[in-house]
This record gives C-alpha cells, structure tokens and sequence, in this order.
C-alpha cells in the first residue's frame, strides 16, 4: 500500500472513531514509521511491534495543563509484515489504532483482548 493511501486510511479511521471518545481525545499524535522492524517493546504477534503508545495515560492525567503531547506510533513494515493484503492491512491497522488509543484512555491489555482490539 503507497503512503499517501496508508495515511488517508488512518484518517478515515480516527475520523470513525465514535464522537464521546474522539471529544476526550486531545493533544496526541499519530506518526507513522515506515522504516523500522524494531522489536522493542514487543508484547504482541510474535515480538513485532505494530503500534506504540507513549505518554500518560488519560485517567492518571492531573489536570489539563499538559504541554507534551502524546504519542503514537505505527510501525507500517511491522503491519505489512503481517498482514496478507491491503484489506487485512486495513483491519490490522485499525485494531492497533484502537488499541493504542485505549492504552490513552487507561485500559490495560486484558481489557484491550477483552474489547476485541488485540492482535
Ligand atoms: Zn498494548
């Protein structure tokens, strides 16, 4: 999938995202990474990592004076590495989506394969 494709699906993606999250949702980013296959971090499909969130989680926030934003990587070699085509890219790519903005808003793992938004 070319670059300019993989960012509108992200777009298209967070755009889909239901409004009372979307609302609770400010100052993040979303890069993606379209060089590495760094393991680092790895807790999920066989030490790939796919997504990455970095930064305070939500619900452990004290107040709304926060100056850095968060963060969250895709790791795009990591997704094609996994997927088959372009539309099990596309479901992969939102299920990490999903699941790092979960790691925003506090849940832990569990809760994430719990939710269904684990690969
Ligand atoms: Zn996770």
């Amino acid at each position: 999938m070319e670059k300019t494709d993989f960012e509108e699906l992200i777009l298209k993606i967070i755009k889909d995202i239901p409004k009372k999250f979307k609302e609770q949702m400010k100052n993040i980013d979303i890069l993606v990474d379209y060089d590495s296959t760094t393991t680092a971090y790895s807790k999920v499909k066989n030490n790939i990592t796919l997504g990455l969130f970095q930064g305070t989680p939500n619900t452990v926030k004290p107040g709304h004076n926060i100056i850095f934003p968060d963060k969250i990587t895709i790791y795009k070699k990591s997704l094609d590495a996994i997927s088959k085509n372009d539309i099990e890219l596309e479901h992969n790519l939102k299920i990490v989506i999903l699941h790092e903005i979960g790691h925003y808003f506090g849940l832990s793992e569990e809760k994430l394969k719990e939710l269904g938004c684990h690969l």
